[in-house]
C-alpha cells in the first residue's frame, strides 16, 4: 500500500510506546549507551523495510494528529464547561474523565535533548498536529537578570499551561541539572539538591491534575556532527547554529552523564521519563506521537454535557427565538 493511501492508525508491536521507552527504573543513573540512537523500537511490520519506513511513518503521524486534536479538544472543552480557563469554579463535569475532581487537566510535555536533537522539529511536526487554540508552548533560554533573582522554578512556575491546555516544554527546569551542572553555573550542592526539588515539584503538579510526558530525545554525536554541519551550509539554517553550541558538543560525555543521573533520579511513576531514539527523525516523530496518544488514552477523556436544556433551546431557535431575530425574518429580509 502507498503511504498515502493509509487510513487506520497502526498501533506499536511488542508493548506501549510508553512501555518499550520508558527509562527502566532504579535509582541510579539511566545507562543511555544501552539504547541505540538509531532504533525503532515497537515499529510495527507494517511500516515495511529501508525507505518505505519514513513515508509510512509521516503518514501515520498526520493519522495520530488527528486523533490528538481530538483528545486536545475534549480537553479544552472539559475545562471550558468547568469555568475554566477563564474562571475557575465547579467540577468538570465531563462523562467519566479520570481528571482529578474540581481540577480540570492539563497535558505538558517535557522536551529535552542535546543541540540539534530534535525539540523543533517535534514541536512543529507532533504539536503542529493539534489546533494552536489550545496549545501552550514555551521555550527556555539563558534566565533573565529577573529570572536569576527568582528560584530556578519560578520562571517555570509562570510557564504552566493553563487547565484544558496542552503545554509543551521545549526545554524546561531540567537545564538547571544540566548546564548548570556542567557549566558549573551554580556549586554542587545547590545542583545536587534540585533532584529531591524537582520530584517535590512534578508531585505537586501531578496532584493538581497536570498529566506530564517527559521525553529526551536521544541522538548520537555522529547525528549531531551531520546536522551541525548542515547549520554550517544551509544559509537558511545559520539562525540554528550558534558557536557556544561547539563548546557543549565538546562536553558530551558530562552531559550525557548529567542526562542519565537527572532521568535516573527523576523518573517517577507519577511524571515517566521515556527515552525516545532520535537519529531517525520520522521515528522519533512516530514515538512522540504514539506516546501522547496513549497518555490522552489513559486520560479517558469525553465532550462534556450540555450546561442547558438542548431541546428547549431547539425549540427557542425553531421558532424564531433568540430576540425576535429567528430564522424566518432573516430569510425574509
Ligand atoms: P536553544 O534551545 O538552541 O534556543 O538554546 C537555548 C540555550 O539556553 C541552551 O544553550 C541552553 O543550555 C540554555 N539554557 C536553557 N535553560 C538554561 C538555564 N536554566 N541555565 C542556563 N542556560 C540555560
Ligand atoms: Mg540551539
Amino acid at each position: 500500500m502507498r503511504a498515502d493511501e493509509q487510513t487506520e492508525i497502526v498501533v506499536p508491536e511488542g508493548g506501549t510506546v510508553r512501555e518499550l521507552l520508558r527509562v527502566p527504573s532504579g535509582d541510579g543513573p539511566v545507562d543511555l549507551g544501552a539504547v541505540d540512537p538509531r532504533s525503532t523500537p515497537g515499529l510495527p511490520a507494517a511500516a515495511g523495510g529501508g525507505k518505505d519506513r519514513k513515508p509510512w511513518a509521516r503518514r501515520q503521524v498526520e493519522l495520530i494528529g488527528a486523533g490528538l486534536a481530538r483528545q486536545q479538544e475534549m480537553l479544552f472543552a472539559t475545562a471550558k464547561a468547568a469555568g475554566e480557563p477563564d474562571a475557575p469554579t465547579s467540577a468538570p463535569s465531563g462523562g467519566g474523565s479520570k481528571l482529578r475532581p474540581g481540577r480540570p487537566g492539563r497535558l505538558l510535555l517535557v522536551l529535552q535533548a542535546m543541540d540539534c536533537g530534535g525539540k523543533d522539529g517535534t514541536v512543529k511536526r507532533v504539536a503542529g498536529a493539534m489546533n494552536p487554540l489550545g496549545l501552550h508552548i514555551r521555550s527556555f533560554g539563558p534566565p533573565t537578570r529577573q529570572e536569576l533573582r527568582h528560584d530556578f522554578l519560578w520562571r517555570i512556575r509562570r510557564a504552566l499551561p493553563p487547565p484544558g491546555y496542552v503545554g509543551v516544554f521545549n526545554r524546561s527546569h531540567y537545564e538547571d541539572v544540566l548546564v548548570a551542572r556542567v557549566d558549573a553555573l551554580v556549586p554542587e550542592e545547590t545542583w545536587r539538591a534540585r533532584y529531591d526539588r524537582i520530584n517535590a515539584f512534578e508531585r505537586e503538579l501531578t496532584d493538581g491534575g497536570v498529566t506530564l510526558v517527559k521525553v529526551m530525545l536521544h541522538i548520537s554525536p555522529q547525528e549531531q556532527a551531520r546536522r551541525l554541519a548542515d547549520r554550517l551550509t544551509d544559509p537558511t539554517k545559520f539562525w540554528k547554529y550558534q558557536p557556544s553550541d561547539l563548546d557543549s558538543r565538546a562536553r558530551w560525555g558530562d552531559y550525557q552523564a548529567a542526562y542519565a543521573e537527572a532521568l535516573g533520579r527523576c523518573d517517577t511513576d507519577a511524571a515517566p521519563w521515556f527515552l525516545v531514539p532520535a537519529d531517525r527523525k520520522w521515528y522519533r516523530d512516530w514515538a512522540v506521537a504514539h506516546l501522547l496518544r496513549e497518555t490522552f488514552e489513559g486520560l479517558d477523556l469525553g465532550y462534556p454535557a450540555a450546561a442547558f436544556d438542548v431541546e428547549r433551546e431547539r425549540q427557542r431557535l425553531a421558532s424564531g427565538g433568540g430576540g425576535g431575530r429567528g430564522e424566518q425574518q432573516v430569510n425574509e429580509r
